[in-house]
Parts: structure tokens; C-alpha cells; sequence
């Protein structure tokens, strides 16, 4: 049996699996892709050590990093998903889409988080026919047209900018009256002749008739509804952590994040540890991922080493 299994390739796996390896830990990490979430970022500005990496380049990081690790005690699956994980003898199983199990003694979560859905009438019907959840992914097909973006935090203003630099206009829409993003980002997006915010305002309905023609959003101070005319609509409302395959083995709070000890990343059971945005960590950033897989990584070693 191995000594851990990595399930994630973010930030957080990559940096336990360059961890793991380096501690000689024999090790499997899957990853259905390597990269994370914010690799659909044309810029990424605060990865310590880069001033401003692309998404793209940080994917080709990250594989370049494990790669040179891989062998005898790291073995990669990339494009794999982990369906289950259970208990079994002397550590965990886990069983893949594809049918095949892989166990180890230990086991560290570092499966992140996907992208929430917007659940209001048009939502689904008009999805992929103007609104969409990836503003580099499919904004260029909207250049010199009225777009929103829904959601005030930094991935909706990641978005807008990232639309400003094609698009006739953009309405962000945000549920509260404070935005949850970086001010550096919220500045540069406000100063755009092109950018108008909407604060307080929540989305209603998707309007269209072949594609999307419009957004209704209401007022929650007044109570006023308008429709706004665009073309397109790019979804940024959050996430939801991708821990449905562990949440009858280790603990999970309301919303489904891995509920962990802040101090070294351990879950509920012995033996299974959580880092990144699958946990209940309350900041969802690149560093802090990585960074709580290597706390995890040096808790691991010394657990997994008292083993033997
Ligand atoms: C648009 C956007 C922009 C962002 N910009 C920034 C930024 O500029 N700076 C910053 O610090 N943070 C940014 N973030 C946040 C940052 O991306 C996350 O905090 C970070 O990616 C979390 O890393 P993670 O490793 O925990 O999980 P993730 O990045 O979500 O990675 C999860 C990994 O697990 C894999 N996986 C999931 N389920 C399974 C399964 N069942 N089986 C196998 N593999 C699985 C996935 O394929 C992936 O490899 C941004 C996020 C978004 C959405």
C-alpha cells in the first residue's frame, strides 16, 4: 500500500505532491486536470514570485514542477476522477470513473471548488446562448456588445475587466452594497468609461428569444425592477467545493467544505487530511492552498512515519 493519496492538481495538490515527493512519501495524485480554478485567468497577479502569470503559464508550472518529481514516489493520474472514497484495510481506498481503486495509508483532499449556478428562470434554457460561467473562455464572442456580469467578488471583477478590454459596455451586479473583491481590482475596473455598477441588485430573469436579449434585476433597497439590454451574461456567484466523494467519510459542514484543524489540516478521521478551497478555511486564494497542503504535507510525514 502507498503511503498517501493526493486527490486534486490546484495549487494545493501540486504543492503537496512536489511536498510529498521530496519527503520520499510514496505517492498517487489525481487530478482530473492540473491547474485550478483560476488558470482560466488571463493574468494571475499575486502568485508570489510571478508579477503577473497567465493562467496557461501556470498550468505548464505546475506540470513542469510535478513532473520533475514524478517517479518512483510520485505517480500521476491526470484525468481522473475520484467517484469514492472509503475506510479499508490498513488505510483508504479510493475508486476512479474508470472503475479502477487506488489505496494508500494516508490520504490528503485538495479537490477544490466548481462554479455556483445561477438558478432563476432563462438561467438554464439560455446557458451557452449568452450567459455563460467563463468570461476568458467565451468573452472575445462577444466583443462591441452590452454585457453583466453577475457577482461582486474578485472573479466577477476579474471577469469585467477582462471584458472591458472587447465589449461596448458592462454592468456588474452585486448583491450587497460593499464588494467582497480586492480594492486594486474594484479601482481599476471603476475607472473604466465603459463600466457601470449596480449595487444592491439582484438578478431576476434571463430574457431572449434565440439568445440572450436581456437581464431583469431588482432593486433590493427599492424594490425597482429594470431590464437591462445586453447580449451577454457571465455568471461569477461563487463556488461550490467538490467533496461529494469524501462526505461519508470525513466530516462536512451546511454548505459541504471539509470541516479541518486550522493548526495541521487534519479532518474528522485519522488518516485523511483537507487543504484548499474543498475546506473550511475562510479564504479562498492560490497561496493560502498551497500553503495549507504544505502544512498538511509536514503533519503527513511525521503521522505517516510514526506508522511504520
Ligand atoms: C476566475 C477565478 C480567478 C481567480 N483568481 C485568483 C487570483 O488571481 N489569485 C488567487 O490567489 N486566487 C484566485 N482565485 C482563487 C483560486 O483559484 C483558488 O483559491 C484556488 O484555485 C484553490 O486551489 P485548490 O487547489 O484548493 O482547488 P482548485 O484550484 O479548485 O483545484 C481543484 C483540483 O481538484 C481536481 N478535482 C476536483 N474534483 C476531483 C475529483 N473528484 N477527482 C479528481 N480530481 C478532482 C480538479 O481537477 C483540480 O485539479 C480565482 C478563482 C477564480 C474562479
Amino acid at each position: 500500500m502507498n503511503d498517501l493519496l493526493i486527490i486534486g492538481g490546484g495549487p494545493a495538490g501540486v504543492a503537496a505532491g512536489v511536498y510529498a515527493a521530496r519527503k520520499f512519501l510514496k505517492t498517487d495524485l489525481v487530478a482530473e486536470e492540473i491547474g485550478g480554478q483560476s488558470t482560466v485567468s488571463e493574468g494571475i497577479q499575486n502568485w508570489v514570485g510571478t508579477v503577473n502569470i497567465p493562467g496557461t503559464d501556470l498550468i505548464k508550472a505546475f506540470k513542469e514542477h510535478l513532473e520533475a518529481y514524478k517517479g518512483d514516489n510520485l505517480t500521476l493520474h491526470e484525468g481522473k476522477r475520484v467517484e469514492s472514497l472509503t475506510k479499508a484495510q490498513g488505510g483508504f481506498e479510493a475508486t476512479l470513473k474508470d472503475g479502477s481503486k487506488l489505496s494508500a495509508r494516508a490520504v490528503l483532499i485538495a479537490s477544490g471548488a466548481a462554479r455556483k449556478r445561477l438558478s432563476i428562470p432563462g438561467a438554464d434554457q439560455f446557458e451557452h446562448k449568452g450567459l455563460t460561467y467563463c468570461a476568458s473562455c467565451d468573452g472575445p464572442l462577444f466583443g462591441g456588445m452590452d454585457v453583466a456580469v453577475v457577482g461582486g467578488g474578485n472573479a466577477g471583477f476579474e471577469s469585467a475587466l477582462q471584458l472591458l478590454a472587447y465589449c461596448k459596455s458592462v454592468t456588474l451586479i452585486h448583491k450587497y452594497a460593499e464588494f467582497k473583491a480586492d480594492a486594486i481590482t474594484v479601482r481599476k475596473a471603476l475607472e473604466h468609461p465603459n463600466m457601470r455598477v449596480l449595487t444592491t441588485t439582484e438578478p431576476v430573469e434571463v430574457l431572449g428569444e434565440k439568445f440572450v436579449n436581456g437581464l431583469v434585476v431588482k432593486n433590493s433597497e427599492t424594490g425597482e425592477t429594470t431590464t437591462l439590454s445586453v447580449s451577454g451574461i457571465f455568471v461569477e456567484i461563487g463556488v461550490l467545493p467538490n467533496t461529494g466523494f469524501a462526505k461519508d467519510l470525513v466530516e462536512i459542514d451546511a454548505v459541504g467544505r471539509v470541516i479541518t484543524d486550522p493548526r495541521n489540516q487534519h479532518t474528522s478521521v485519522e488518516g485523511v487530511w483537507a487543504a484548499g478551497d474543498c475546506t473550511d478555511e475562510l479564504y479562498h486564494q492560490n497561496n493560502i492552498a498551497a500553503g495549507d497542503a504544505v502544512k498538511a504535507l509536514e503533519d503527513i510525514y511525521i503521522w505517516v512515519k510514526k506508522q511504520d
